[in-house]
């Protein structure tokens, strides 16, 4: 199959040498050879086929808020799933949704319905296929303890369902079987008081806003807390906060958090990132893991 006649049995879009960045929070990124952006399943398997007959490696795009894309791009084919695949309804125990959908609709879905679990994740963007893939959390939620079982299609284009049990949620990580990408999932959620679930989001949402940086382009935290202490304090305890690589910053609200100045490069990204692993390990004697995914080729 050529990339024209994938294009045309497509019901979504696939593009070539499409810059990712408009793609990810961060703002950053370089081209991926191929962009397709499946409409439901029956796209997911065809354009997984192509793959395959092509060779190419697979990169999974949700929101791309936990992503750093290189400078030099994706030298595959990345598969975008927040333009199809979504959808959420009512099922035993709680809801099924579509991986692709965001988890602010889910939580505004949540809240009309007075369904309890979402409202710790009010103010994380991402999609519902990646929160699980990273194992979201914030204020004691984490979305591993949610999910009853979750659809997905491995790289052979073969369907298969696991159960929440087996998908060994961890910090910020799941033991998702290499190369299976989620479609679909069911989520555990509890009947409650409407208003009170309103109230605890709006106060959850309230706190992460006065204390990170949500109207600057970042991926969120960049590292993963160590178990010694929270990976900001150390930060702020070696003096990084408002440190600047050009159009990077550690940002003076939340040193966690690296913002794009605007214009930034992913390269920049990398070189603050050097740095303030550098300072903690000579002051802690700690090697700063990341939370972020690094994605992408060689430089
Ligand atoms: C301002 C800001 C605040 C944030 N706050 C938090 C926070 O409080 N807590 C927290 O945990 N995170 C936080 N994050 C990080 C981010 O929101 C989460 O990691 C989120 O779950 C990522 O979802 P995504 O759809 O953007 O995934 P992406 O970034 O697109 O992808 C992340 C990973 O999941 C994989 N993936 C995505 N979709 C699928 C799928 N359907 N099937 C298989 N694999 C898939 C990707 O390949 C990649 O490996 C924050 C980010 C930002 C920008």
């Amino acid at each position: 199959m050529s990339f024209e006649e994938l294009s045309k049995l497509l019901k979504g879009k696939v593009s070539l040498d499409e810059p990712l960045a408009s793609y990810t929070s961060f703002g950053l990124g370089g081209p991926a050879k191929l962009l397709a952006h499946p409409a439901d399943e029956e796209d997911l398997e065809n354009i997984l086929d192509f793959a395959r007959q092509e060779g190419m490696r697979i990169l999974v795009l949700g929101m791309g808020t936990n992503l750093l894309v290189k400078d030099s791009g994706f030298p595959g084919m990345v598969i975008r799933l927040t333009d199809g695949l979504k959808g959420i309804h009512r099922a035993p125990e709680g809801i099924e949704v579509g991986a692709g959908t965001e988890a602010k609709d889910v939580l505004d879905y949540c809240l009309h319905q007075g369904l309890q679990g979402m409202e710790c994740f009010a103010g994380i963007p991402g999609s519902i296929g990646g929160m699980i893939k990273t194992n979201a959390g914030a204020f004691g939620g984490e979305m591993g303890s949610l999910v009853q079982k979750i659809r997905g299609i491995n790289l052979n284009g073969e369907w298969l369902e696991l159960g929440g049990d087996e998908l060994g949620f961890g910090y910020r990580s799941s033991n998702l079987p290499n190369g299976l990408l989620i479609t679909r999932t069911w989520l555990r959620l509890k009947e409650g008081k409407r208003e009170e679930i309103k109230r605890q989001a709006r106060e959850n949402l309230k706190l992460k806003a006065k204390t990170q940086p949500l109207s600057q382009r970042s991926a969120g935290c960049i590292f993963k807390n160590p178990p010694q202490a929270p990976a900001a304090k150390l930060i702020q305890e070696v003096g990084g906060k408002g440190m600047r690589v050009e159009e990077v910053m550690v940002s003076p609200i939340h040193a966690n958090f690296i913002v794009n100045l605007g214009g930034a490069t992913a390269s920049q990204v990398l070189l603050l990132i050097d740095q303030l692993r550098e300072r903690v390990r000579e002051a802690f004697g700690l090697t700063l893991e990341l939370e972020v995914e690094i994605v992408g080729g060689e430089e």
